[in-house]
């Protein structure tokens, strides 16, 4: 069996969902299609729902309206006999109630929100299984709030998706070649609807694709595989075309869109080659992602933002040991990962998410010492086969940054990335800079 997993271009419209239906019944292979919200959806459920906590009732109902709007049509296009129509927009006008009835909740609360962000999955895949009966498939819906759930960590637990995804899929017909599920949304430990952070249907695809030990993870989206920088700053990319699964993950990590952070880690567990394809371009190659790669070359760049610097000199009174146990045992007891890390002999410097600092965690990190915090800061994170034997590769990358400020350098956490910390302001120009550097024109992904 196959994963499948489209993103919200990929049935961003009634066109788009039909090419997609037409993708997936193209062949007989088992399939297990994981669907996100058409594209722009879940960016108008998250603003109704700030609507509401802003208590801003009239606005939110405004938006409800065009967001309806815009599924009337899709929904008429999708349905065009009249029969299938009142069908599937009886489904579709229900979760519009749905989502009228919660805007008149005297106290919006995180819950409420949770079940406004799930709609958009619900909706898309309801469509798409609507579309397929419509076609004469036979295509089994598996409802991803029965089984896709987290821990009381938040993590997805494992286990009971395993036990709860096969228990379904059992009682599926055993002639069925294709399933389909909603990406993105599950249930935490006590029952609630949640889900799995924004993105997160490329971690549902990676998760039920380690659940079920698939041949393949496939995540089907609007752009040729991983490119070797990021699209959206820089003009000259190109596909990358193998990756290691350490390397893909460093990347999605380190702010390549194309992946959710940390949707790499179930399949690569279980071994299983994930694909990156392109909805728009179903013949062109895209990026394999495997135990295997291209060896002893720099693959690729990605950038993320929003972090902070956190720079700690160690008062006097405490030993260099016991000042750095105190620091990171903060970090475990507040549950903050950190981004980046570089010591000195009485000071340490590390680079978080900003959205992690709380005023707690900052007071008891000023207890230790003389703080300092630096915000909107950007890591830039060069990816590829970097072993320390390799000479060279740090001195290209240096080399390329040399106009630029730099905060704070990583280099030797694993053998496949060199990261740098730079303020947002000068993204762009560190990305480009890479860019010209490291893979233009003729140097694309040369050995130093
Ligand atoms: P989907 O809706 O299919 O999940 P996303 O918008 O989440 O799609 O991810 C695809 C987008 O990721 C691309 O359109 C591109 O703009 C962006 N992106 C950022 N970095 C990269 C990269 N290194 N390679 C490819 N795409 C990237
Ligand atoms: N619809 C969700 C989002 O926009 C999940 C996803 O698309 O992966 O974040
Ligand atoms: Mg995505």
């Amino acid at each position: 069996m196959k994963v499948m997993k489209f993103g919200g271009t990929s049935v961003a419209s009634a066109e788009r969902i039909r090419h997609v239906a037409d993708l997936i019944t193209s062949t007989s292979e088992p399939k297990l299609v994981v669907l996100s919200a058409m594209a722009g959806t879940t960016n108008m459920l998250v603003e109704i729902s700030r609507q509401l906590v802003a208590r801003h009732r009239h606005e939110a109902l405004m938006m409800l309206t065009k967001l309806k709007r815009k599924y009337e049509i899709e929904t008429q296009a999708l349905f065009p006999d009249p029969a299938s129509y009142d069908r599937n927009w009886t489904i579709v006008n229900e979760t519009f109630f749905f989502l009228e009835q919660i805007c008149y909740v005297e106290n919006f609360t995180l819950f409420d929100e949770k079940k406004i962000l799930a709609r958009g999955e619900l909706l898309s895949t309801a469509m798409m299984l609507g579309h397929l009966a419509d076609r004469g498939y036979k295509a089994v819906g598996l409802p991803a709030l029965e089984y896709m759930r987290t821990d009381k960590n938040a993590e997805p637990d494992e286990d009971y998706i395993r036990e709860h995804l096969r228990a379904i899929i059992d009682k599926a017909p055993k002639d069925t070649k294709l399933f389909i599920t909603e990406g993105y949304i599950c249930r935490n430990a006590f029952g609630d609807i949640d889900n799995l952070q924004r993105g997160g249907s490329d971690y549902t695809a990676s998760l039920v694709g380690a659940a079920l030990e698939v041949d393949e993870i496939q995540i089907w989206t609007d752009i040729d595989g991983m490119h070797n920088n990021d699209p959206r700053f820089v003009e000259a990319t190109a596909p990358v075309r193998r990756l290691r699964f350490e390397e893909a993950a460093e990347l999605a990590y380190f702010g390549a869109k194309i992946l959710h952070p940390t949707c790499i880690k179930p399949a690569q567990a279980k071994s299983i080659p994930v694909r990156l394809l392109n909805t728009l371009a179903p013949e062109a190659p895209g990026t394999l992602i495997s135990t295997d790669t291209d060896k002893d070359l720099i693959k690729a760049v990605a950038a993320k933002d929003e972090l902070t610097m956190i720079r700690l000199r160690s008062s006097h009174q405490m030993t260099p040991w016991s000042f750095m146990s105190k620091v990171f045992g903060l970090f475990e007891h507040y549950r903050i990962p950190i981004d980046m890390v570089a010591s000195a002999e009485v000071a340490v410097s590390l680079a978080v998410e900003r959205g992690r600092l709380t005023p707690e965690f900052i007071a008891e990190l000023e207890a230790l010492g003389t703080l300092e915090l630096e915000h909107n800061l950007t890591i830039v994170c060069v990816v590829g086969d970097m072993e320390w034997e390799n000479v060279g590769f740090e001195a290209q990358i240096l080399y390329a940054l040399r106009e630029v400020p730099v905060l704070m350098i990583s280099y030797g956490g694993s053998d496949y990335n060199l990261s740098v910390l730079v303020d947002a302001e000068d993204k762009r120009k560190a990305l480009l800079a890479l860019n010209e550097h490291l893979f233009e024109p003729t140097i694309r992904q040369s050995k130093p």
